[in-house]
């Protein structure tokens, strides 16, 4: 649902803040804008407005007459059914106790931010709201049941098999390994994610069914990696049912080894309840797999309650935080102190710390900075199957150290290109008031080239259409590495946004924004800080090199990586049934990984993306800029990428 379409209740006292946000909802978009200055008159607008629900309500907690506490549970004991956003200036502890106090009177809460909430922050906390409101119901096959013989089938049929997500060094933003995670290719009901089948199967005993078929199709997959000059570890998760049984750990042992596979390239992960049992068994199957060389992880850590005692009569050689403290570590302290204390115990007692479920480039940004040694999650990739972790691999660049922050800007070295004097000029001067003092500027792509011989930019603004080089053509060197510039180097383009064709071809080739002219300083920072803080994520350079710059006023587009731009096609329709294995999403919910299903067009017909292409966090943004000349704001992605 649109912002437009929502009706929003802002609680507040104090009426300038009041106002700031009804204003910037009204930015964002809102028709709909009701106001209250305590809880009770809140309640009032409430009861008298019967039949027009509030979707969404905004609420201070510190006021007069009627606390936001005080409110909450009025709403929570009148079934009230709005989601909740709390705004307050009260500390973070006490903000805390608030959400788990509303979670106790059954309330939506979308979020709780400290004052003054910023737009970006009011931004995400609706998005949130729409979010939820897609999600349930849920996938088709999500609540769909499978009998214990069904699965069964399956397994014997072969219709299993593992996925692997990435698992990168923070340090050096390398793949260093991947978890393997089961996955059913039911010839119906499409991709069907674990939770369908491995408590049924724990309860029933028949568990290493399937174990032992993620086993062995994983170590043969590292050791295919592993010729193909990949030399990762592959996890595998181990159900506490398998532990029972003493002759485990051999058996395991002679799987991987039979696959020609060193045990130490397997990591095996048990669960913090299956590392916190007193059943002897399980300890000797561990200690014994320890001792044939098995990396141990306890995975879902902190969720279990194990204490650290019990934690250290294995010989664990890797800690893994469970997601849902990472989750939302940034913005709760809490969960950042359990993380972070779990990262030094994992130091203190010599075993890796990974971070399951990092899933935004602030994740990412805070783990680095408090010593987490590896990460996985949905901001590196989602599950994918062999092949295309194999692709994955093949296009995979370190992700960027963390990007530099607000005051070090001023000090990056900024090239301008810019054949038209005067927007030169502007452009400088506005970087100057900006704070920014290393600037080098020049008229031309041919000159920009020259300049790189002896210099370095971390960012670079240049104009699309110049005499001589086009500013397109200018990219593509530097993107395929053809340049003395670094291909990841930061890249904002002079558009007309008229100009679709420019803009497709400029969306292919990463670049980190868009500018349009005459440029409005306001704006300028806005996309400059946006460019410089979202993550690049390059393509192999063929795929660069094979896209045509020329401007000849023919629409071209963004092909999946390593495919030909095939002909201009002339289907221009847009709205067709979706298949099964495909969902449609709204921009706010396009997420780097995913796979289109179907082309994007602008709304003149032009198409912008074919149905194939990978997207990653640049063109997400890219797509973001240009949503108003977008022919439908809804987007088909593949399913098998959202099952995670
Ligand atoms: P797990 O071992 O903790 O695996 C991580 C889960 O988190 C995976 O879910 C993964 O897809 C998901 N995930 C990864 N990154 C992100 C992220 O950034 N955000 C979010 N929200 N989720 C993320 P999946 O594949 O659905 O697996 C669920 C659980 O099923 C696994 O949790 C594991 O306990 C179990 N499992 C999967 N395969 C096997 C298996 O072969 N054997 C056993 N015993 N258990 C398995
Ligand atoms: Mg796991
Ligand atoms: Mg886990």
């Amino acid at each position: 649902m649109k912002v437009s379409e929502l009706n929003f209740l802002v609680v507040e006292d104090d009426e300038s803040q009041r106002g700031m946000i009804v204003k910037m909802l009204r930015a964002l978009g809102a028709t709909s804008v009701r106001e209250a200055g305590n809880g009770k008159q809140a309640l009032e607008v409430l009861h008298a407005g019967q039949g027009q629900p509030q979707d969404i309500i905004i609420c201070d907690m510190n006021m007069p007459e009627m606390d936001g506490m005080e409110f909450l549970r009025h709403l929570g004991q009148e079934k009230f059914t709005h989601s909740i956003i709390i705004l307050s200036a009260l500390d973070r502890a006490l903000l805390t106790s608030v959400e788990k106090m509303s979670e106790g009177y059954g309330i939506t809460l979308l979020g709780v931010a400290a004052k003054p909430i910023s737009r970006t922050q009011l931004e995400a906390l609706l998005a949130r709201y729409q979010r939820a409101e897609v999600k349930p119901p849920p996938p088709r096959a999500a609540v769909r049941v499978f009998s214990l013989e069904d699965i069964l089938h399956g397994i014997g049929a072969q219709q299993f098999e593992p996925f692997f997500q990435p698992k990168v060094d923070l340090k050096t933003g390398k793949v260093i390994g991947a978890e393997a995670l089961a996955r059913w290719r039911h010839p119906q009901h499409g991709l069907i994610a674990p939770y369908a089948f491995i408590a049924l199967l724990e309860r029933a005993d028949k568990m290493d069914e399937l174990t032992f078929m993620m086993l062995r199709r994983s170590a043969v997959a590292c050791r295919i990696l592993h010729e193909k000059g990949y030399p990762l570890t592959v996890s595998v998760n181990l159900s506490l049912t398998s532990l029972a049984d003493t002759t485990l750990a051999d058996r395991i042992t002679r799987v991987v080894r039979d696959a020609g596979v060193d045990p130490q390239y397997i990591v095996l992960e048990v669960t913090e309840s299956a590392a916190m049992t007193d059943v002897a068994p399980a300890l000797e199957n561990l200690a014994r797999l320890r001792m044939h060389g098995f990396g141990l992880s306890i995975d879902d850590y902190g969720t279990g309650y194990a204490s650290m005692q019990q934690i250290t009569r294995i010989a664990f050689s890797e800690l893994k935080i469970d997601q849902s403290f990472v989750k939302d570590f940034t913005d709760h302290p809490a969960m950042r102190i359990i993380v972070e204390s779990s990262i030094d115990m994992a130091r203190k007692l010599q075993v890796k710390s990974v971070a399951e479920g990092v899933e935004t480039q602030q994740d990412w940004d805070t783990l680095k900075s408090i010593g987490c040694d590896t990460a996985q999650g949905y901001f590196i990739a989602r599950p994918m199957d062999l092949v295309a972790f194999h692709d994955f691999l093949a296009g995979y660049r370190p992700i960027a150290t963390s990007p530099v922050s607000m005051q070090e800007w001023g000090k990056i070295h900024v090239l301008v290109i810019e054949d038209d004097e005067f927007t030169r000029k502007m452009i400088l001067r506005v970087l100057r008031e900006l704070g920014y003092t290393d600037l080098t500027d020049t008229d031309s792509a041919e000159a920009a080239l020259q300049l790189f011989e002896a210099d370095a930019f971390g960012l670079i603004i240049t104009d699309c259409q110049m005499g001589g080089m086009n500013g397109l053509e200018f990219v593509k060197l530097i993107r395929s590495g053809k340049t003395r510039a670094l291909p990841d180097t930061r890249i904002v383009m002079l558009t007309a946004f008229s100009k679709t064709e420019v803009l497709g071809v400029a969306l292919a080739l990463d670049v980190n924004g868009f500018l349009v002219k005459p440029i409005v300083p306001a704006e300028l920072e806005n996309k400059l800080t946006n460019a410089m803080s979202e993550r690049v994520h390059l393509r192999p350079p063929i795929a660069y090199a094979s896209i045509n710059t020329e401007l000849t006023g023919q629409p071209i587009t963004a092909q999946p990586a390593g495919r030909h731009a095939p002909s201009i096609t002339l289907d221009r329709s847009t709205t067709r049934p979706l298949n099964a294995h495909e969902r449609q999403l709204t921009l706010g919910e396009l997420r780097p990984g995913m796979t289109l299903a179907a082309d994007i067009r602008f709304s003149d017909g032009n198409k912008l993306l074919s149905s194939g292409y990978t997207l990653t966090e640049s063109s997400i943004n890219r797509l973001k800029d240009m949503e108003a000349l977008l022919q439908s704001k809804n987007m088909v992605v593949r399913e098998n990428v959202l099952q995670g």
